[in-house]
């Protein structure tokens, strides 16, 4: 498999059309996997924002009270505003804002960006990055699979990494379950997050500065003969992890 960032794409500006931009520096190929950061995905998609947009509510003006306390700095509850608008439940308030997206994702500040956003405050993730990926997929002249990809912080371990938000064209995993290890033991459980995969190898070539290379495209992958699934986000009612953190409160 290879994995190479698209060069020369130019700054994305609302409606731009992502697939003709990106189409018009790659041949792309039908088994193509093309991953696309989120950021530029937004950016076609007119999710810029001000903080102007978004007057504080009472519950704004608290949590951005509470943060600049931990913080020791003043923190804009317009700030915090656009995280409520963007979510449909904050995990934690406090030290910093864990926000469970409208889409499902969970990830910091609901993925809020203020790096790499000219004419504008803030970016928002795009509103279904699944539908994004599918529109991207349908502007093509190839069949290649889309994935759009965001950088996002993870529990347990420093650092970030690339993971996928929405998918089209390919399963979101591939499923082991029924295939045997090498001593013949049946896998129980193994659903492999291939799309998460696919989008932290693109990450690794786009990069996170001023690279200005927002699409990889891995070349190669095999799926191989195994049965998919499009599930990566859990459904609360059986997310043991979110129903503890519901339970904790820093102070
Ligand atoms: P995110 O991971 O989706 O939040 O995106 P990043 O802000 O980390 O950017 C990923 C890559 O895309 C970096 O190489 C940026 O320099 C690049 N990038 C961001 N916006 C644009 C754009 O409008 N045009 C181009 N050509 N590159 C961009
Ligand atoms: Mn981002
Ligand atoms: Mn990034």
């Amino acid at each position: 498999m290879e994995v190479f960032a698209v060069e020369r794409l130019p700054e994305i500006r609302p409606g731009d059309d992502l697939a003709a931009l990106i189409e018009e520096q790659v041949e792309l190929r039908d088994e193509d996997v093309i991953c696309v950061a989120s950021t530029v995905v937004s950016k076609a998609e007119s999710r810029q924002a001000d903080l102007a947009d978004f007057p504080a509510s009472d519950r704004a003006e608290d949590i951005a009270e509470r943060i600049g306390v931990v913080a020791d700095e003043q923190k804009d509850p317009r700030f915090a505003q656009a995280v409520l608008e963007e979510s449909t439940e904050l995990l934690f308030e406090a030290p910093f804002l864990l926000a469970v997206t409208r889409f499902g994702h969970t990830t910091v500040n609901a993925g809020i960006d203020r790096s790499n956003v000219p004419d504008a405050d803030l970016l928002l993730l795009p509103e279904d990055p699944t539908a994004s990926a599918e529109r991207i997929r349908d502007g093509l002249d190839t069949d290649a699979a889309v994935v759009v990809t965001d950088t996002s912080g993870r529990p347990f371990r420093h650092g970030q990494r690339g993971v996928a938000l929405g998918w089209a064209g390919i399963p979101a995993a591939r499923d082991w379950r029924g295939e045997h290890d090498r001593d013949g033991r049946e896998l129980g459980v193994t659903v492999q997050a291939v799309v998460d995969e696919l989008a932290a190898a693109s990450n690794l070539v786009t990069g996170e500065g001023d690279g200005g290379t927002p699409v990889g495209v891995v070349r190669d992958f095999d799926f191989g003969d195994h049965g998919g699934s499009d599930t990566l986000y859990r459904d609360p009612d059986s997310d043991l992890v979110r129903q503890a953190l519901r339970e904790w409160r820093y102070d």
